[in-house]
């Protein structure tokens, strides 16, 4: 397997989510209801 083959393997497979409330900007890799910092309930949710 090539090094390439081996990197696009790895981003089908991992589907990367991230969390990151929008008034700090402080970030989670796990679900979170409410910022863990200020307490904003709107986090952001990211997936690629
Ligand atoms: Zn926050």
């Amino acid at each position: 397997m090539t090094l390439l083959e081996s990197l696009t393997e790895l981003t089908d497979d991992s589907d990367v989510v991230l969390y990151e409330c929008r008034i700090c900007g402080v970030k989670f890799s796990e679900d979170v209801d409410e910022c863990r910092e200020c307490g904003f309930e709107e986090v952001a949710y990211y997936e690629w």
